[in-house]
């Protein structure tokens, strides 16, 4: 007689949805999953198809979303699944603040799984690998059954093509992508064009009509309501609530996703209207979920003479703002909020005691580059003074211009190109003038805007990006104009725009190492032969 063995076997299940709820599974904050303000996930959610790609907007529930398809395919469906960040510090800092927050929160359904193991997770012979894709290690060179890609288009793309033959062993060969657009056609704009394409739509009430939400056709700015395209009847959060994904491109093997904040019934639109007043890049790659390369934006001497006026009394009102760009050849711009009222050079430092003196500005920013010695003088002279610093902010993207604290104080950090992109397009729609003399310095001004071309840089990382370049070098005035411009942006209260933070230093998620710093490259075309960086402090 054959023994009989006790064994305890845990249920195996193939639906997503029936695992979540019978084992009661809940979220990295120990609460149980509510989809009624992202009801688009659900279909994200139970979608196991191998090849799918998900663009989308920031802070939708998107990570949570593929770490949970993530955990039941290890346990459930018994993958091996290698899940890729863009940097390593991505990787730790997601594994601590989310993955090893739902295992804990589930300690039983994944009972075995450890916590304390950053790059692998091992569960009843299944493994979870995480890796950076810009990492000083290569890449994992072990076999999976899917690969997860967590904001591709901020990862190493030469990285994520690599990856391709880890899956060739496997039957399923999954690839699921999701990010943040970037620019157009990286791997994740690709994927998506290939795609089914697959677009929430939602129904009118009064016309019946089904439709995607766009910006701008579908807002109503004046009344912020959303409306139909079709006959301008006001659409209402349950009826985007009770949308369906319906596919732009039927027939294609991979499944896409779009999402936008358009989507989300608890953001609320006047938020949405606002961030369409800021930089299109953020605008449009975290808030509409769509791709984003900058057009030809070019001040031409025609933009600039169409702003220029000989009425300096109508532009000389109210407080006054300095811009001082450093070089042997210092030049200066002193501007209001109406407009630039002074430009010129000097090249003695003295000089710029008289500046401050005949023009009293109520703050001034001068160039910290290429050295800052005497920046710091006139910070530390003049307590309106502040020096600035080219930087990203990578905790927060939508930050373009923040203020340092503490032995930081005194600075001010932008993000170079996004700062340029509105000074230009302010430039551009005449929201302010120029009343400076039409002198030889004039003529130098207009020249220096015009050697400024915008360029695609690839890093030796593989990421893209468009930055502003001087085709000569020679753009003083376009700097110490967006010098008097980051000035006005202080004002005391922190919050001139609704981008600042007002001053707090953010930690950043990314590790600033593998942060491409587009100052670099703008030092060494402007500054060559000086030292890579001399941050204060
Ligand atoms: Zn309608």
């Amino acid at each position: 007689m054959a023994r009989q063995h006790k064994t305890i076997k845990e249920k195996q299940y193939f639906s997503i949805l029936q695992w979540l709820t019978e084992q009661g599974i809940v979220s990295e904050k120990g609460e149980p999953f509510d989809w009624r303000n992202r009801p688009f996930l659900l279909d994200i959610l139970t979608d196991m198809h191998p090849l799918q790609v998900v663009m989308a907007c920031a802070q939708v529930g998107k990570s949570v979303t593929f770490a949970l398809k993530t955990l039941f395919a290890v346990k459930h469906l018994r993958f091996n699944v290698i899940y890729t960040m863009p940097t390593d510090s991505d990787v730790r800092e997601f594994v601590a603040s989310k993955f090893n927050k739902i295992l804990q929160a589930n300690s039983s359904e994944f009972r075995g799984m450890a916590a304390d193991n950053v790059d692998r997770k091992e569960l009843n012979d299944r493994f979870v690998f995480f890796k950076g894709t810009v990492s000083e290690s290569a890449p994992i060179s072990t076999s999976a059954d899917v690969l997860v890609h967590d904001e591709v288009s901020r990862s190493n793309q030469p990285a994520i093509e690599t990856y391709k033959s880890r899956t060739k062993a496997s039957p399923y060969r999954g690839r699921w992508l999701f990010s943040n657009p970037g620019p157009e056609r990286d791997e994740l704009d690709l994927a998506w064009n290939k795609s089914d394409q697959r677009l929430w739509q939602v129904q009118c009430g009064t016309c019946r009509e089904w439709q995607d939400l766009v910006w701008p056709d579908s807002v109503d700015q004046a009344l912020v309501r959303y409306r139909c395209r079709s006959c301008d009847a006001t659409i209402t959060d349950d009826m985007r609530r009770r949308g369906k994904y319906v596919q732009m491109n039927p027939g294609s093997n991979i499944h896409g996703y779009r999402i936008s904040h358009l989507m989300c019934p608890d953001i609320p639109l006047a938020d949405i209207i606002d961030d369409a007043q800021g930089d299109p890049g953020y605008f449009n790659n975290f808030v509409l979920g769509l791709p984003y390369t900058p057009g030809d934006l070019q001040l031409t001497k025609a933009t600039i003479q169409d702003i220029w006026t000989p009425n300096f009394e109508k532009v000389d009102t109210g407080a006054r703002f300095l811009g001082v760009d450093v070089g042997n050849m210092k030049h200066y711009v002193v501007r209001t909020m109406a407009g630039i009222v002074k430009i010129g050079r000097f090249t003695k430092w003295e000089d710029l005691d008289s500046i401050i003196a005949t023009w009293k500005p109520q703050a001034g920013v001068i160039d910290a580059m290429p050295d800052n010695t005497a920046a710091k003088h006139y910070v530390d002279t003049y307590p309106f003074m502040e020096m600035s610093f080219f930087k990203e902010n990578a905790d927060n993207p939508q930050t373009i211009v923040w203020r340092g604290e503490g032995e930081r104080s005194g600075i001010v950090y932008s993000h170079r190109d996004r700062v340029l992109d509105l000074m230009f397009t302010e430039m551009l729609e005449a929201r302010w003038l120029i009343a400076a003399p039409a002198d030889r310095d004039f003529g130098d001004f207009i020249r220096h805007f015009e050697t400024l071309r915008r360029e695609k840089v690839t890093n030796n990382k593989g990421i893209e990006r468009y930055i502003w370049a001087s085709t000569t070098g020679v753009d003083h005035y376009v700097f110490a104009s967006l010098y008097a411009w980051l000035a006005m942006t202080g004002g005391g209260d922190g919050a001139f725009f609704g981008t600042m933070t007002g001053g707090a230093e953010k930690p950043t998620a990314i590790n600033a190492e593998n942060v491409y710093d587009p100052s670099e490259l703008f030092r060494a075309a402007n500054y060559d032969g000086h030292a890579a960086d001399q941050r204060y402090g």
